[in-house]
């Protein structure tokens, strides 16, 4: 492609150009605000669909369904507003092949002065961006990045000696005590300059990010992505669910939490609108400040998983503790399809992996239970896991899916200790005392008493023929035995201690 001549900021038009990334939304979008403040009425907004610029971490699977009615959502909004959303598609078979060629083509065909755009962390991205960011700049056109996704940025928050973070409870320590956060901007005037058609834009549906059989009618069912949705749920959840959240967070069967990660990932409402509210909600009715305070210490847990993605960028395929290079992984394609599938005989594993497949969304609790089930239970590498996960999940995050798998295997920041292997029985019987969970994802097992519902072996032949249960047949057998299979994990692990002795 050829491009013009290298002109000065001055020659530049006098338009603004705001590129739509992983911040589907109007209010609070900083970005969006100043590319309309550096123009007004004459902001172009774009979308560019490229996700081979992200890989090996592209998203994928339920994501993009996720992703497809979410920039739907923004159209609708725009429109109501008078203005439109310019989508693009990137691939070595399509017009344009990268966004930095989408960016370069329109800011030099509609004399764009100025880009703006929220930052991202991911390492891929990051790359790409700083790629694109001074090919424009040479190119004489000006670029400004904002926070949009983070309540700090990640490089603000250090310990003394000026290192990153890898224990919580100073990260966050030190996160509070700097907080000094804008309050959230308001919608910027959208009455922009009607740009037609341009060269090259395609159509949503052109995207191609539903799947053509249709596995994701039950995602479609069970949520409503957009940013009127994100602003109505987190009403919801301030009004409703804040003031048990402590407790009625770890319990699957109870929609206890808020249910944001999606629209949080996808930037359909910002972490700073989050905060405030909750703040403001706080100073409305005091009595809910210490709950609210649990739940902001979990957004907490969300930037500092972007902290250290920023700090460990190789985290997402490498331990962070080196040790853990020599772990004596077992990889078992059995095993691991098991467990994908909600088919270990082991039925909280099984309800959260069979939810996840269902919904897109696995409770928090279980995550926690499944992961530390494939890693110690199966000695399935977390990688495996994560990939899965990555698939699956409609609020799939690198920087939260990479510290929730390391901390799960226990080679992460601030992790579980390997040796803490999570009981499913006892973790089912604690979180899940009436099964009301299991039998909602597991059905073959709703007429088992609730004193079997976590370890149906236990129960009398006549209990489980009484309640049409044949193990083996309609309900696996435990795929291995706990107890052997703690022994085995924690044997790898004190080989793994031996190794790094011997080094
Ligand atoms: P709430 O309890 O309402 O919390 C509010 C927000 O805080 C969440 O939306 C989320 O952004 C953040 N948050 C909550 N818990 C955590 C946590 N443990 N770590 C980091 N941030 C947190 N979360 C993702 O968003 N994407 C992922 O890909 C992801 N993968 C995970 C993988 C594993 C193995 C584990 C153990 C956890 C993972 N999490 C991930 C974190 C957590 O499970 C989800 O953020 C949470 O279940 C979302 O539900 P909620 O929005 O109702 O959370």
């Amino acid at each position: 492609m050829v491009f013009p001549a290298k002109q000065s900021a001055g020659e530049m038009g006098n338009k603004s150009l705001f590129w739509f990334r992983q911040d589907l939304r109007l209010c609070d979008n900083p970005a969006l605000f100043d590319a309309v403040q550096a123009a007004p009425g004459k902001t172009l907004l774009v979308y560019i669909f490229a996700p081979q610029e992200e890989a090996p971490w592209q998203p994928s699977g339920a994501s993009l369904v996720w992703l497809h009615h979410s920039l739907k959502a923004l159209q609708s909004d725009l429109a109501a507003r008078g203005a439109k959303l310019h989508i693009f598609k990137t691939g070595t078979k399509e017009r344009f092949q990268s966004s930095r060629e989408v960016l370069e083509f329109l800011c030099s065909k509609l004399e764009i002065g100025s880009v703006f755009w929220n930052r991202r962390y991911e390492p891929a991205v990051i790359a790409r961006d700083t790629n694109i960011k001074a090919a424009l700049k040479e190119q004489g056109f000006e670029v400004e990045t904002s926070n949009g996704a983070l309540l700090n940025e990640p490089w603000q928050i250090k310990t003394k000696e000026g290192k990153p973070f890898q224990v919580f409870t100073p990260f966050w320590k030190a996160c509070l005590s700097q907080m000094d956060l804008d309050p959230p901007l308001a919608i910027p005037d959208l009455k922009l300059e009607n740009y037609g058609v341009l060269d090259g834009e395609c159509s949503l549906d052109d995207l191609n990010l539903l799947p053509t059989i249709a596995w994701d009618k039950s995602i479609v069912e069970a949520y409503t992505p957009g940013e009127k949705k994100a602003q109505a749920l987190l009403l919801e959840f301030l009004k409703k669910k804040v003031a048990s959240y402590h407790h009625d967070r770890d319990l699957p069967h109870l929609v206890g939490v808020s249910r944001l990660s999606p629209y949080l990932h996808f930037g359909e409402i910002s972490a700073r609108t989050i905060w405030y509210q909750t703040k403001e909600f706080c100073e409305q009715n005091k009595k809910v400040a210490e709950e609210a305070a649990h739940f902001l210490r979990e957004l907490g847990w969300r930037e500092f998983s972007h902290h250290l993605l920023f700090h460990f960028p190789t985290t997402t395929d490498a331990p962070l503790r080196k040790d853990f290079l020599h772990f004596p992984w077992q990889s078992d394609d059995v095993f691991l399809k098991a467990w994908q599938k909600g088919q270990t005989g082991y039925p909280i594993v099984d309800a959260g992996m069979r939810e996840l497949w269902q919904t897109g969304i696995m409770h928090n609790r279980v995550r926690m239970i499944t992961a530390s089930f494939l890693v110690k239970h199966l000695l399935q590498p977390w990688q495996e896991g994560a990939k899965w996960f990555w698939d699956t999940l409609v609020d799939a995050d690198l920087a939260q899916n990479t510290l929730g798998w390391q901390w799960s295997a226990g080679c992460g920041a601030d992790a579980a200790p390997y040796f803490r292997i999570f009981n499913p029985m006892l973790q089912g019987g604690k979180f899940d005392p009436d099964g009301l969970y299991v039998k909602q994802y597991v059905p073959e097992l709703r007429n088992l008493p609730t004193k079997y519902i976590h370890a149906p072996w236990e129960a009398p032949p006549m209990v489980l023929a009484s309640c049409g249960i044949t193990l083996g047949e309609t309900y696996p057998h435990p795929i291995v035995d706990h107890g052997k299979a703690r022994e085995r994990a924690l044997a790898a692990f004190q080989s793994l201690k031996a190794t790094s002795t011997r080094a």
